[in-house]
């Protein structure tokens, strides 16, 4: 009898071992269901071995097998290097794979009336109502044809017995419709062609092929990876491609495109996907069935047969840095999983990241360039507007400058897009009597001021509270006032400037679903309103073609925190903002409110200057060893009291482990050193690029014993320092 090392999705050190039952068929990779404890887990068998390996154990066995394809090799050697890479258990890493349980068996299935043909021998009005639109809608369920002809379910049961309608058995998961990649793409410009052509012979030839492909905003990115989507397609008739894009928002207008060049719309997978709908993309991508895949970060996870070319469109992005549970890089595992797949990857972006512009510059990556727009658009023009000399009005936001930039745009009928990176009315809310500043409770965060909701909301917890009407602290009435913009004051002070200006708000709190989302994009792409007003979401992806002014609000507010990418972010993300003008026939403009117009990022974005920006960075980090000539890993302690996680801070750090060009800085209270009643303190651990940090900070957290209100977490490659 064979046995059969199990893993679960469970954060278990190593997989357990089970007895396969005589008869059952089982190879590495399969789906199965086994006893764990008193109830039965799905895992996935990691190696068969012989019996030898059995000794006197009593073994329990495996109880069944999943219709499932095996997870490839490839897959499981996946989930190996990620969960070492990011110091966690090969189980949690599973964890993230088996994120849809009802894909792993057969579609549900619903039975489905459709006309027959044949005439009732007595017709009623109602049946003839029934017909009509059981007609019009094509196979649905007795209940939906009954809905739509506003007839009883007696009616539609009468007409199935006299055979006028039949019934038929369907999957309620549909697979999803072939792509067709011999379709005509646009006609590329001769910089695009270039590109393209590039892309196609390495995707016609196969194998781990890493590009960057560099260019500018609205260059046309995503038509040239599309060439090299469609000769993936071409060359092989079960390729799989993931395209993965940082924000959901962005899926929307995008899967569109997709179904115009392919014929067909991509599977999509995010964590906003509905239960059935993500069951359905999982199971199709099991079975190799799902040929083009569109999703976040957690897309990368998913169990492809014959994955054979990602692109990572936005690759700078932070939204790809998973922060909670597994701390993974979702570009950087994307290109090891590329590697290991043996598939090309298209890294593309306006703003590369400093690492992968190092990739690039050292030959590990070929660079692709776009330096134009097709057509007639051009990138906006940058200025900056120094807050120091042109103040805003006292309770004001917008410059003089700024205010009638958007007064011109609107009487030349064009659009504005306003930027600041914060939601709600203002960022503080403090007591004009006490001077209190309100704070989350048990959090070490200011309250934000909602007023269309009329509600103080911490925004890293989620707590909110209707806005009191008195101080909690000294009692005073009507004493609270909100501190700073966020964008919906930014959105009061335009309503008083354009008074007849359509004006929207576009951040997380009004664009809460996809439906949402779309319509205030494609109202803003057909120029139904004037000036929007938004946070980062608006900064990506988007085409607005009659937008020609975008004015960023404070442009300073990125830099503070004392974060090692600060710069780099802010450079990337009002690049990317500036970006959205000038999409068309019209020239854009872009005008940054500064009060620190000398900043290497201000003068870049200024002079449209990114690789000097970047040699700049670059100088910075390559002398204080930070990424990407050095490594960071961090680990952050949290328990209950501050007493208790400073006893632990300091265990931690008497026994972290003497290593060769490696210094652990800390323990430091975090910036937001409390966080739902947990205090939180943290280590920063720096070596040089040699040595394998992963290792040490596995080591160093072995030795560890923290009491069991103490959590310990470790991130490699940190991206916030919060
Ligand atoms: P990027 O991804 O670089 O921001 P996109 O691929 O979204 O750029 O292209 C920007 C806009 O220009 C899109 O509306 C796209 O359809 C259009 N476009 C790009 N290349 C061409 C081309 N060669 N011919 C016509 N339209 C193009």
């Amino acid at each position: 009898m064979a046995i059969a090392r199990i893993l679960f999705p469970l954060p278990l050190p190593e997989p357990f071992d089970y007895a396969v039952p005589e008869g059952m068929d089982l190879v590495p990779g399969s789906y199965v269901t086994a006893p764990l404890g008193k109830v039965e887990r799905t895992g996935v068998v990691w190696s068969v071995e012989d019996d030898e390996v059995r000794g006197d154990r009593v073994l329990k066995e495996v109880l069944s097998v999943y219709p499932t394809p095996p997870m490839p090799e490839s897959m499981r050697k996946f989930i190996g290097f990620a969960a070492a890479y990011t110091v966690s258990s090969p189980g949690a890493v599973l964890g993230m794979v088996l994120r849809a349980r009802g894909g792993l068996r057969p579609s549900p299935t619903e039975t489905q009336l459709e006309v027959s043909g044949e005439e009732p021998p007595r017709m009623t009005e109602a049946r003839t109502n029934a017909l009509g639109a059981a007609r019009d809608i094509g196979p649905a369920s007795a209940a939906n044809i009954a809905e739509a002809a506003g007839v009883s379910a007696g009616v539609i049961k009468g007409l199935k017995d006299t055979g006028a309608l039949i019934a038929r058995t369907v999957d309620v998961d549909q697979p999803f419709p072939l792509p067709d990649p011999s379709l005509p793409g646009a006609d590329l410009t001769s910089e695009q062609a270039a590109a393209a052509k590039e892309l196609r012979a390495a995707a016609g030839k196969g194998g781990f092929a890493p590009f960057l492909l560099d260019g500018v905003t609205g260059s046309g990115k995503t038509e040239v990876y599309f060439e090299a989507i469609a000769e993936t397609l071409q060359r092989d008739h079960s390729a799989q491609i993931l395209v993965m894009l940082p924000e959901i928002a962005l899926t929307q207008a995008i899967l569109s495109r997709f179904d115009e060049r392919f014929g067909a719309a991509p599977a999509p997978w995010h964590s906003g996907l509905p239960d059935k709908e993500r069951r359905r993309t999982w199971r199709e991508v099991a079975h190799g069935r799902a040929r083009i895949v569109i999703g976040a970060r957690s897309a990368l996870f998913l169990p492809y047969r014959n994955l054979s070319l990602i692109v990572v469109d936005e690759e700078h992005d932070g939204s790809y840095k998973q922060e909670d549970g597994v701390t993974y890089h979702a570009r950087d595992m994307a290109v090891m999983r590329a590697k290991l797949e043996g598939a090309g990857i298209v890294l593309a972006s306006a703003t590369p990241a400093l690492e992968t512009s190092v990739n690039a510059e050292s030959g590990r990556y070929t660079r692709l360039k776009l330096s134009a727009r097709p057509g007639a658009a051009r990138l906006p023009d940058v200025s900056l507007i120094d807050m120091r000399t042109a103040p805003p009005e006292k309770g004001c936001w917008l410059s003089p400058h700024l205010a009638h930039a958007l007064q011109q745009t609107q009487a030349a009928g064009e659009q504005s897009l306003l930027f600041l990176n914060r939601r709600g009315y203002a960022p503080l809310v403090i007591c004009k009597a006490c001077g209190e500043r309100l704070k989350s409770p048990g959090t070490d965060n200011w309250l934000t001021e909602h007023r269309y909701t009329g509600r103080l909301v911490c925004h890293l917890t989620g707590y909110s509270i209707p806005k009191p009407d008195t101080c909690p602290q000294c009692g005073a009435k009507d004493s609270l006032m909100g501190v700073g913009p966020g964008v919906e004051r930014v959105a009061e002070e335009v309503r008083t400037l354009l008074p007849n200006a359509v004006i929207e708000i576009f951040s997380s709190d009004t664009a809460r679903s996809g439906e949402e989302t779309r319509s205030l994009v494609s109202r803003m792409a057909d120029g139904e309103i004037d000036v929007m007003i938004g946070t980062q979401i608006v900064a990506k992806g988007h085409n607005f073609p009659n937008l020609t002014l975008v004015g960023v609000v404070d442009a300073d507010s990125g830099m503070q925190g004392g974060d090692l990418r600060a710069g780099e972010r802010t450079y990337q993300l009002l690049s990317q903002v500036a970006g959205r003008a000038g999409r068309a026939e019209r020239p854009g403009r872009a005008l940054v409110q500064t009060y620190a117009p000398d900043m290497p990022a201000m003068l870049a974005l200024r002079d449209g200057d990114r690789d000097g920006f970047l040699a700049i960075e670059r100088e910075v980090r390559a002398e204080m060893s930070l990424p990407p000539f050095g490594r960071l890993a961090a680990m952050i302690l949290s328990a209950p009291s501050a007493d208790a996680v400073d006893k632990m801070a300091l265990e931690a750090g008497a026994a972290a482990p003497h290593g060769d060009g490696i210094t652990v800085y800390g323990p430091a209270p975090a910036p937001i050193s409390v966080v739902r009643g947990r205090h939180r303190r943290r280590f920063l651990v720096q070596s040089a690029k040699s040595v394998d940090l992963s290792a040490y900070m596995a080591a160093w957290r072995k030795v560890l014993k923290p009491p069991a209100n103490t959590r310990i977490s470790i991130d490699i490659d940190p991206y916030s320092f919060l």
